[in-house]
This record gives C-alpha cells, sequence and structure tokens, in this order.
C-alpha cells in the first residue's frame, strides 16, 4: 500500500489540508508560520465539556455533550422577528430539543441525519429539557473522535478573525497526524535525562497533546509545566553562558585596591553618616570585583533611600584614585542633576572634578573647557555614551534604574576603545529569585536594610468619606509644622509617555485643589510634558518651599529629594501597581521628620481593599513586590514600561518553584554537559539571544 513519505514538523502551514488562502495569510500574519508554530500556540483556558451524557440522563443546570443523531432542524421566526434554530437529538435512550438563537447559518451546516456531538448547558422549560449548544461537531461515523465537544475543550486567543473553532481544527489535525507517524516528532528529548527525571518532567510530546487537547486539568497542568520550564531553562541558561563568556573578558583599565584601602577607609570614616551593615557588604562584593582583571557586571538592588549613591560613590573614588573616570547616567535629567549635587556634596573636600552633561546642563567647573576628558566624574543621562564626547580613561560606568545595560550600548563603549567595570542600580523592588531570572548574566547585591533612625512612613487608606477630614488634618501639619505635601493624581492611561489626557486630569485636578480645598496654600503642578528646564524649576522652588503642596502625575521622576516633604497622597490609589506605590511612597521619609502616605480611593473591590492593607502595614520594598508577585504576576511590578520584558508564552514569574527549579538545572547542565550535544537546546538559546538583543 502507498504510505506518504512523512512530513518535517516545521512543514510550512500551506500544506495544511483544506485551508483557505486567506487562512493561511492570517495565520502567518500572527506567527503562525510552521506544524510547529501552531503546536506553540497555545490556549489560555479550556471550556469543560467533558460530561457525556446519555440523553435520558441529562440533568437541568449542567453543561452536557450529548452524542445522537440529529432527527430533526429548522429555523423558526418568533413573533418579534428573531429568528431561533431548533433540532432534535436522538440516541439509544431517547431524545432532546437543541435550541440556538440567532444563528442562521447553521441551516447550511447541519441537517436531519447526521451524527452529531453537541456541548452547552442544560436548560428547562415546562417540565421539558433542553440544550443550548455552545459547540457542535458533526461526526462521520458515530465512533469518530469529537474536537468541540465531548472533552476539555482548549480556547484561544483569538487574533485576525481567527476563530478558536479553526486554531483547535488546524491543532487536532497537526496533533493526529503526528499520531499516526505521517508528521515526524523527534523521539529524543531536548534534555539530558537525568534532568527529565529530576524534575519529573512529562514527555514533549505529551506537554504539547495535553496543553492542547488535555486529559483532564491535571494533564493540562504538568504539561504546562513541562513547557514553562523549557521556557524558563532557555533564559537561564542563555544567561549562565553569558555570564561564562563574560569571565574571559579583560577589563580595559586594571584597579588597585589594596594599595588605596587607607583612602577608602578615609572617605567612609569621613562620611557625615555611619555606613549601613547592608551597605558594608555590597561595598565590599563590589570591591572584590573591582579587584579582578574580569570587569565587574553587578546589580546593585535597594529600596529607595536605602543609600546606593554613596556605595556607587565609593567606587568611584576608587576608580578616581586610580586615575581613571567613572561615568555616572540617569534616567532623567532632573535626577542626573540630583546626583550631581548629591555627588559635589559627598566629595566636597576632595580635589575630584565633577561635570553634569544633559541637554539642559552642561556645568563643569572650568566654563572654557571644550572637552571633558580630564573630569573625574562625569554624569549625564543615559545618553551620555551616544554622544560625540571625548571621555578620558574610563575605569568605571555606573547605571541608575534602567535594568539592563544592553549589549549595543556595551559595544559602544567598546568601539570607544572601553572595556569598563559597570555597577547598574534600581531602586524596583524585585525578589532576589526573580531578580537572578530576569537579571541572570548579572551579579546580584541588595542592600536590604533602611539607614538607622528612619522611621517607617505611616501608611493609611482613605475612603472617600474621610476625605475631608484627611484634608483638614493636611491643613494643619502644613500650618503647624511647615511641611511640603505630594499629591499624585491618579493613572488615567496606562501608557510609556505620559498622554495629554493624564496631563489634563492632572490639570483639573490641579484647579480643583488650589480652588475648593486650599486655597489659602501655594500649589505648583509638575507633569511629564513640562520641558525638562520647566520641570527643574518646579522642582527647584519647591525643595526652595516656594510651593507648599506639589501636584503631580505618577510619571514623574522616583528619585526627588526633598526632606521637607513629609506627607505623600496618592489619589487612585487602587490602580496603581504596589511596587508602583512603593516607589511613590519613598519620595517621601528623606528626612529625620515622621512621614505619612495617605492611599485615596473610593474602590469597594475586595481583594483591592485587601492588597491596600497589606501595603499600608509593609514597609520593605522586596516584601511588598513578593506579595504583588504572589498576587497578581510581574506585569505591576514592571509598571508599564517594562511590561512584557521577557515576553513569556507558558511560563510565569509568580511560579518561584519552577524557576529555581528551572535555575538549579541550567547550572547543572552548564557543569555537567557540553552544549553542542544537544542541538534543539542550542538552538533555543540561540533564538531567545536573537530575540533579546532586538529588543535592547
Ligand atoms: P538611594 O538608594 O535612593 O539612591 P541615596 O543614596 O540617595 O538613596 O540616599 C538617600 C539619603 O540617605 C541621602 O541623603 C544619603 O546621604 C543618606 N544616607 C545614605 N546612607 C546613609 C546611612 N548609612 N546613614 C544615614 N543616611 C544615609
Ligand atoms: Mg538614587
Amino acid at each position: 500500500m502507498y504510505k506518504s513519505a512523512t512530513m518535517a514538523i516545521n512543514t510550512s502551514i500551506e500544506q495544511l489540508p483544506n485551508t483557505r488562502g486567506d487562512t493561511i495569510r492570517k495565520l502567518k500574519a500572527i506567527g503562525i508560520g510552521t506544524f510547529w508554530d501552531l503546536l506553540n500556540y497555545f490556549p489560555f483556558r479550556y471550556d469543560n465539556f467533558s460530561l457525556l451524557s446519555p440523553i435520558d440522563k441529562v440533568q437541568f443546570g449542567e453543561v452536557a455533550t450529548i452524542k445522537g443523531t440529529l432527527t430533526d432542524f429548522k429555523n423558526v421566526y418568533l413573533k418579534n422577528g428573531r429568528k431561533i434554530q431548533k433540532g432534535v437529538v436522538t440516541d439509544e435512550t431517547g431524545k432532546i430539543d437543541v435550541v440556538w438563537f440567532n444563528q442562521p447559518y447553521l441551516y447550511r451546516i447541519l441537517r436531519p441525519g447526521m451524527q452529531v456531538s453537541f456541548a452547552g448547558p442544560v436548560k428547562g422549560f415546562r417540565n421539558t429539557l433542553s440544550l443550548e449548544p455552545m459547540e457542535y461537531d458533526i461526526l462521520k461515523t458515530p465512533d469518530s473522535v469529537p474536537i468541540h465537544t465531548g472533552r476539555l475543550v482548549p480556547v484561544y486567543p483569538e487574533k485576525l478573525g481567527l476563530s478558536s473553532r479553526l486554531l483547535r481544527e488546524k491543532i487536532f489535525r497537526v496533533l493526529a497526524q503526528i499520531e499516526e507517524g505521517l508528521i515526524e516528532f523527534t523521539a529524543k528529548d531536548m534534555f539530558p535525562e537525568v534532568i527529565v527525571n529530576f524534575n519529573h518532567l512529562v514527555s514533549e510530546l505529551d506537554a504539547y497533546r495535553n496543553i492542547q487537547f488535555p486529559k483532564d486539568f491535571a494533564s493540562a497542568k504538568s504539561a504546562r509545566e513541562r513547557l514553562a520550564f523549557e521556557e524558563l531553562f532557555t533564559i537561564q541558561l542563555s544567561s549562565a553562558l553569558v555570564k561564562k563568556e563574560w569571565q574571559k573578558e579583560k577589563v580595559g583599565n586594571l584597579f588597585e585596591v589594596m594599595k588605596f584601602e587607607k583612602n577608602l577607609q578615609e572617605f567612609i570614616g569621613g562620611l557625615p553618616f555611619k555606613l549601613t551593615n547592608a551597605q558594608m557588604k555590597v561595598t565590599e562584593e563590589i570591591l572584590t570585583d573591582l579587584k579582578r582583571p574580569i570587569p565587574m557586571n553587578r546589580f546593585l538592588e535597594g529600596d529607595v533611600g536605602s543609600g546606593k549613591t554613596v556605595v556607587a560613590a565609593i567606587a568611584a573614588y576608587l576608580s578616581f584614585l586610580n586615575g581613571y573616570q567613572t561615568l555616572l547616567m540617569a534616567p532623567t535629567e532632573i535626577l542626573a542633576l540630583q546626583h550631581y549635587q548629591t555627588i559635589s556634596i559627598l566629595f566636597k573636600k576632595f580635589p575630584i572634578k565633577i561635570a553634569i552633561q544633559t541637554s539642559s546642563n552642561k556645568i563643569t567647573s572650568d566654563k572654557k573647557a571644550k572637552t571633558i576628558d580630564n573630569y573625574d566624574i562625569v554624569i549625564g543621562t543615559h545618553a551620555l555614551i551616544q554622544k560625540k564626547i571625548n571621555f578620558g580613561k574610563i575605569g568605571l560606568v555606573v547605571i541608575d534604574e534602567q535594568h539592563r545595560f544592553g549589549v549595543k550600548q556595551r559595544s559602544l563603549l567598546k568601539e570607544k576603545g572601553m572595556n569598563p567595570h559597570l555597577l547598574t542600580m534600581t531602586a524596583t523592588p524585585i525578589p532576589r529569585t526573580i531578580a537572578l531570572t530576569l537579571y541572570g548574566e548579572l551579579d546580584l547585591s541588595i542592600i536590604d536594610e533602611m539607614p538607622k533612625g528612619r522611621q517607617p512612613i505611616k501608611t493609611y487608606f482613605v475612603p472617600r468619606e474621610k476625605r475631608p477630614s484627611g484634608y483638614q488634618w493636611i491643613k494643619k501639619q502644613i500650618t503647624e509644622l511647615g511641611v511640603q505635601v505630594f499629591i499624585i493624581c491618579p493613572l488615567i492611561e496606562e501608557s510609556d509617555i505620559e498622554t495629554m489626557k493624564s496631563v489634563k486630569a492632572a490639570a483639573k485636578e490641579f484647579e480643583r485643589l488650589q480652588k475648593d480645598i486650599f486655597p489659602e496654600f501655594k500649589l505648583a503642578l509638575l507633569h511629564g510634558r513640562l520641558k525638562s528646564k520647566g520641570k527643574e524649576r518646579v522642582m527647584d522652588e519647591f525643595r526652595e518651599r516656594k510651593y507648599d503642596i506639589l501636584v503631580a502625575t505618577s510619571v514623574v521622576e522616583v528619585g526627588i529629594d526633598v526632606p521637607n516633604a513629609t506627607i505623600m497622597i496618592i489619589e487612585g490609589a487602587d490602580r496603581f501597581g504596589m511596587a508602583q506605590l512603593h516607589q511613590l511612597r519613598g519620595r517621601v521619609g528623606r528626612g529625620s521628620k515622621q512621614s505619612y502616605c495617605l492611599l485615596y480611593s473610593d474602590t469597594q473591590n475586595a481583594a483591592t481593599l485587601e492588597r491596600l492593607a497589606v501595603f499600608s502595614r509593609t514597609y520593605n520594598g522586596i516584601k511588598v513586590a513578593e506579595y504583588d508577585f504572589k498576587m497578581r504576576g510581574p506585569g505591576d511590578i514592571y509598571g508599564t514600561t517594562q511590561h512584557g520584558y521577557m515576553s513569556l508564552k507558558v511560563a510565569s514569574l509568580s511560579d518561584f518553584k519552577l524557576i529555581e527549579a528551572s535555575k538549579k538545572a541550567a547550572d547543572y547542565f552548564i557543569s555537567t554537559f557540553a552544549i553542542d550535544t544537544y542541538p534543539e537546546i542550542k538552538k533555543r538559546v540561540n533564538e531567545y539571544r536573537v530575540r533579546q538583543i532586538s529588543r535592547d
């Protein structure tokens, strides 16, 4: 007998039988080019149509699948002009009416005499039961396997009008042909056997079968776990490899540490405060890196106000002592300016030349200086290294609040003949497990302790009815204690850049507050659409106490330091993620006075109220983040800008256990196996890297 040749799994979908050109075109447009891509288009839920019932056993209220012969079918016109479709299904136990509302096209599809399988809720009317099908199958023979009924039925994201029904049929077909041996599915697992066994992974083919058409919910879960493990493993392995390659790099300008230990001690001893234990620990970690001929690539995480800048300054000082320049880059001009001010104060008594280079600030102590190659610390925005500036010998680059110093930026430095030590800093609270995955190629240091004497920022939830007394209390605080207040406007639209709608809403709120609530005080408005100079002026004037209250949108910079501002009001608090709330809250509590954060919200939603309650009693950023991860997943941690950063398909960053297991497996793999003997793993790692570089 003739047997058709087997097709490869990466055969083009053009080979799909009975598929219109229009469908092929749409599938390709959503990224499905091959059979393999089809298998990798995952459902986001399953409709449970697995209850198969003989017709005489169906029960009112249940969702059932019935199978039998369609013995009658017609369109019925109701008096109100609406159409219903009515049929009768008969099996060996009895018959039942089936009813659809307004789906006249079924008349062209369903005909009496057909073998059918229908799934849907069982309804009742005057003691007769009927079924309202949500899905149907037409069976070639009574024994044919139904696709859309009689099982857990996958439901897919429907894009470009491609229905779940259509996707389901195509995917089912591919899986069926794999069973029949018509499409080849490699029998060899991508992982070494020990990894499969140790992690109790189901086979790859089982995973695809059961994520698409699961036997039951438990097998859908283990399928998902297997595929999530593959995904996380790929990411972990990729970073581990990058890290390994990094170990081969040679630092451009070698540091001496021992020789300057005394100077460093002097600098630290001369600070107006004692370093916290956490600061000392991470300083040690950084100095250990700086001793080595391999460039440092370290990620420093610490809550707002935990004192990261000082730590960076110590490293910059060492760079200076070695005769090298340090670049410090911030995400915005305001923050660059603030760093400039802080660093200038820290080095006031030292012969260190500090310059700032942004589009609106070119401050150097020598006005006529044409280049900044003789400055010891150069501060700017992230665009700094893209500029055609003549730098001197750069020893250290500090990057504030940009989570990954991309491959591109690094090659820019290399083009300029530099391979400096890198220190990346963030105040975004990220649980350690997550940080190790997101930034696995970096070494991680965490400052998990606040300087002594900082009082926790008392945080309260203020419901609508308490609003007036809240405003009264604020007035009293301003008049009696002379403190200043931030009022953050609600998030109107989620967007990377501030939309006009958000700006207008903020302007309106500003007017309301100035006219109706705080007419006796001076208010200023700050939003992302102001020019950089304008923002700076408002911030400076606020710092100089020209205003009592600063009304601002949430897009406004995180790190702003105004010690006299002790009250933070967050309007529409329910609309922010917890990590974002935490960062907003971190703008107060900079001085020695007791600070407060008031969460204004009209929400009645119990889960949201609980979330805000947890936030009110949790002061540690990482704890806040962990809670948020468990409750809502990672999207909120990174706000709108970082959302979808890793574009995970199946895995979730809230699954700490799987993340840890896959990390262990990746580390084990790299130490035990040669990646060249695992072509599928190698391929995936390469694909992941290409995607990552193109996103940089
Ligand atoms: P961040 O981690 O947000 O960058 P900063 O480095 O700006 O924090 O520090 C916040 C404030 O705390 C600064 O005014 C800084 O001088 C001060 N500070 C830093 N470390 C300590 C410490 N160990 N004890 C007291 N104050 C400190
Ligand atoms: Mg900072």
